[in-house]
């Protein structure tokens, strides 16, 4: 299996027809699962947001990406897929 990083989104494009870097619409968005991270969970380990750099609190609502589980503030994740469509930290599409 080829990772997205290491081949060019020219030749992607070229593959699928599809354009990859396109980002997500808003009915996508709300079909991605999102939780509420508990005060327990965020006192245990600390989850950092890669978007803002912050740490998410208890009670804060994040969302894991299905295909590889990283995990981002709502907020911030949601405006990135938006213009995006695939994950910030190792780029697999969404
Ligand atoms: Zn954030
Ligand atoms: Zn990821």
């Amino acid at each position: 299996m080829v990772s997205i990083a290491d081949i060019g989104y020219d030749e992607v494009d070229d593959a699928t027809g599809e354009v990859p870097c396109r980002g997500l619409s808003g009915e996508s968005l709300k079909k991605l699962p999102c939780h509420i991270i508990l005060d327990e969970v965020a006192a245990a380990q600390s989850i950092c947001c890669t978007i803002c750099l912050q740490d998410i609190e208890g009670g804060e609502i994040a969302r894991s990406l299905p295909r590889c589980q990283h995990t981002f503030q709502l907020s911030c994740v949601d405006k990135w897929l938006i213009r995006h469509g695939s994950c910030p930290v190792c780029r697999q599409d969404v």
